[in-house]
């Protein structure tokens, strides 16, 4: 077999089989095909895309290149979730602790921030001293003893991805479903829970843009799981604003934490019900979707799902002050507030205000970059509200601002005379 041969079938639209695909996923992350070799056939990917079949191959050829997680001695359904990455999208924080509280084991790997998404892993470490890194053996114990654990992917899970995601981000060749759903599947199928469910966001703020492609795309994802016998869901949800208020990662552990106390924002707390409601079902909990609601409720109310997200930080050496007092957590020097709109609130850009946060140090712009937990954006209107000069959003910073950041930032802010419908947050399930 020859790499020159591979790239020239894509580069003609046809299909690769899966000799040919195992052939340049394991030769690549063994170090035997160059960079340069497989950036064109990525490119060629992206151009002339993949079948269903090819799909399924490429994630089969990149969870053997690598473990998989054995979690059969965890006693219980084990859940896992993931998002298809956002602004805002604080979920698995409060979602892993509340499925956990009815009786799941929320048994999660999480990813680091990228591009203009966040990271579940950067956000947890805002707390002091949280360890993402537990070995095998610790993770299943942890899930055992608390039923919840969420740690960074262990180095030897899907090596193929790290390589391949690393060229895809630096030659635009993110935005491609069978490259997303082959990533994003490889690595949940090798990280070994019973069932995944996939929120998939789409909008400005979102890799999808619009819900046709968001659907595209859960549709190809929950076909590569089913195929390999896990009990795999989507849900749909809208990134065309940020998720709930804050957008940060020490801010956005604090709204989470907030919501464990029954004081998250509405969209947040549907997006969690929702989402809950199918990992209940998932895990044979219930399927009655009012019931699931109800426990799911009942797990903030009595604030068992609060001790979970307590728990897992005592286990993981965080500091539980922070969590018992939010106001513990890192706080930035300045807190400034945004005004100047008056009308309805029509439009909010999740990316604009994403690349201000990661402007001032809270996301990377590259990989070796080091996050500052403190800064963000804490919104104080949605789209749908009314404004009379109120105030937009509070700017978290450690750097004074300038006039051209304000200017920046009102920009991402669109008011008018017409009241627009409050968006829907979940749009469809599949
Ligand atoms: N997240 C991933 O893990 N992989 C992708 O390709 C996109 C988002």
């Amino acid at each position: 077999m020859n790499i020159v041969e591979i790239i020239e079938k894509k580069k003609r639209g046809e299909s690769l089989n899966r000799a040919e695909i195992d052939y340049f996923v394991l030769g690549y992350s063994k170090d035997e095909i160059p960079d340069y070799q497989i950036s064109a056939l990525l490119m060629a990917i992206v151009l002339k895309g993949m079948s269903d079949d090819e799909t399924a191959d490429l994630t089969a050829a990149m969870i053997s290149s690598g473990d998989v997680i054995d979690l059969s001695s965890i006693i219980g359904v084990k859940v896992d979730k993931h998002s298809t990455g956002g602004v805002g999208d604080k979920t698995s924080l409060a979602l892993l602790p509340m499925v956990a509280a009815c009786g799941c084991k929320g048994a999660k790997m999480s990813g680091r921030g990228l591009g203009f998404s966040g990271g579940t892993l950067d956000k947890l470490e805002s707390i002091e001293g949280f360890n993402v890194y537990l070995s095998e053996e610790e993770f299943v114990k942890q899930v055992n003893e608390i039923g919840l654990a969420i740690i960074g992917q262990t180095a030897d899970l899907v090596p193929a991805d790290k390589k391949i995601y690393a060229l895809r981000d630096v030659t635009a060749c993110v935005d491609c479903i069978p490259l997303i759903a082959s990533s994003i599947m490889s690595k949940k199928l090798a990280a070994g829970s019973d069932t995944i469910l996939l929120d998939v966001k789409f909008g400005e703020g979102a890799f999808m843009t619009t819900v046709e492609e968001a659907e595209k795309l859960a549709k190809v994802m929950v076909t590569i799981g089913k195929a390999h016998g896990k009990d795999t869901k989507a849900v749909l949800s809208a990134m065309n604003q940020p998720l709930g208020l804050a957008i940060g990662n020490a801010l956005e552990v604090k709204e989470a934490i907030a919501t464990l106390k029954g004081e998250g924002p509405k969209d947040f707390v549907e997006l969690l019900l929702d989402s809950g409601a199918i990992m209940l079902s998932q895990a044979k909990i219930t399927d009655d979707i009012y019931e699931a609601r109800h426990l799911l409720m009942k797990s903030i109310e009595d604030r068992t799902a609060l001790e979970k997200l307590r728990l897992m930080v005592k286990y993981q050496g965080g500091n539980v002050d922070q969590i018992d007092d939010p106001d513990l957590l890192p706080k930035a020097k300045y807190v400034s507030e945004l005004r100047g709109l008056n009308g309805y609130l029509q439009d909010i850009s999740p990316l604009k205000l994403a690349r201000f946060v990661n402007e001032m140090g809270g996301g990377r712009m590259t990989k070796d970059d080091i996050i500052d937990p403190k800064v963000g954006i804490v919104l104080n209107k949605k789209i749908g509200d009314h404004l009379n000069d109120d105030v937009l959003c509070y700017i978290h910073h450690e750097k004074p601002l300038s006039e051209s950041d304000l200017k920046y930032l009102r920009s991402a802010f669109i008011a008018g005379k017409e009241k627009v419908e409050e968006n829907t947050l979940v749009h469809r399930l599949t």
